[in-house]
């Protein structure tokens, strides 16, 4: 692990030197001739957390533009589902491959996927020096057999990265998989202390849905069940009304708000105001790539905070800097990991942009044009766990 030195780089609203040792940052006010075994000259750049991605299909990167402009249900049965059916351990190789590149062109660091042979994903986030926390998928529709292997994975799980992969318990969401599975996956996700990642009333038909067999709400239900718990990380939650969020903020579950994919899917509206009120844990993510159609957290996170003032009527609800804590650090708590700020003592995660360009001038607000000016191809560096891993928009890995 090289030491890293990034000179006159605008951190805040003033230029510093930030030195890294290890994976950690240890100075943010360093002298210019500090020594350092790599050197980056980050005049005309400023540094800011990165995105951590809570909610990812990585691998549907294949099915990008497949099947537009249709309602989820229709979307999901005749289009992905058949398709998915198709897909090779190499196919979700590749498809990863294109989603992790994709990230960290676009300043993320970290996701949270759901998603099929997770060691081909696990393989590529190796590779690339990502963070990720892998979803073993829970389906009924899978085999007796397929289920013990995927309960055996998890147990057995090593990360080959020595800190920056772990598993979560993923069980997709509750029209997919039954209330033995769900409380199955609850204690496995608790036995074994990992996260446990589900989709929860995404659409109104999920709703309606669990009404009518259950007699309740997802979320009562998955409260009913004794599922929710600080280790739930809910991927949109747009239909919860008050008491909801209130019970989603009781039992400490993260939310991952997927902006982009419900409007795409005019699933519904996320009642952000609501959940704050509530006092949820809220973080973001895009979704797969099929129903975003990309994987950029910065145009997550641009419409994360005009849906929330267009939602709410009012223009001060997620202003700039919350949107930019949304998608940076609330993620980067919400899985344990000790970074999503620039500070002294955080795991050494960052990014640099490039102020030089059009939409960043004037910097009257470096936040302000970083969240509603700019585009994610301002992101010059990218920078992990201490190392790069990209640098003047070329990615640095052997
Ligand atoms: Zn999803």
């Amino acid at each position: 692990m090289d030491d890293i030195l990034i000179k006159n780089v605008l951190l805040f609203n003033k230029k510093a030197n930030v030195l890294i040792r290890g994976k950690r940052f240890c100075s943010v006010s360093a002298p210019a001739d500090a020594q350092a075994r790599q050197v980056i000259d980050g005049e005309g750049m400023a540094i800011l957390p990165p995105f951590y991605n809570t909610h990812c299909h990585a691998a549907m990167t294949l099915l990008r533009g497949y099947a537009d402009d249709m309602p989820l249900h229709k979307w999901l049965t005749e289009y992905i589902w058949p398709f998915e059916q198709k897909l090779t351990a190499a196919d979700i190789r590749e498809g990863s491959r294109l989603a992790v590149r994709e990230m960290i062109k676009t300043g993320t660091v970290f996701f949270s996927d759901m998603y099929f042979d997770i060691e081909e994903t696990a393989a590529v986030v190796q590779e690339y020096g990502m963070r990720a926390a892998l979803g073993v998928t829970f389906m009924e529709s899978h085999s007796k057999s397929q289920q013990q292997d995927k309960l055996n994975q998890l147990r057995n799980w090593v990360d080959p990265t020595g800190g920056r992969i772990t598993l979560t318990v993923a069980p997709h969401a509750i029209y997919t998989v039954g209330a033995d599975m769900l409380q199955l996956c609850s204690r496995t996700a608790r036995d074994l202390g990992l996260k446990l990642h589900i989709h929860v009333s995404e659409t109104s038909k999920e709703v309606e849905d669990c009404r009518r067999e259950h007699g309740t709400t997802p979320v009562r239900y998955l409260d009913k069940l004794g599922v929710l718990g600080p280790e739930v990380v809910a991927a949109h939650a747009v239909h919860i009304d008050e008491e909801e969020a209130d019970i989603l903020a009781a039992r400490g579950v993260t939310l991952a708000h997927c902006p982009c994919s419900n409007l795409k899917l005019a699933s519904g509206t996320f009642p952000y105001k609501r959940a704050l009120a509530a006092g949820c844990h809220v973080t973001l993510g895009t979704d797969g790539v099929s129903s975003n159609n990309n994987l950029d957290m910065r145009e997550e996170m641009k419409f994360a905070a005009l849906l929330a003032k267009g939602a709410s009527g009012d223009p001060q609800t997620m202003p700039a800097h919350e949107a930019l804590d949304i998608a940076t650090r609330n993620g980067s708590e919400a899985f344990g990991i000790d970074a999503g700020v620039i500070a002294e003592g955080k795991l050494a995660d960052a990014i640099l942009i490039r102020l030089d360009v059009e939409s960043m001038q004037p910097l009257h607000h470096l936040i302000s044009n970083w969240v509603y000016a700019a585009d994610s191809g301002i992101v010059d560096t990218v920078i992990c766990d201490g190392r790069i891993l990209m640098q003047n928009r070329e990615f640095t890995k052997a």
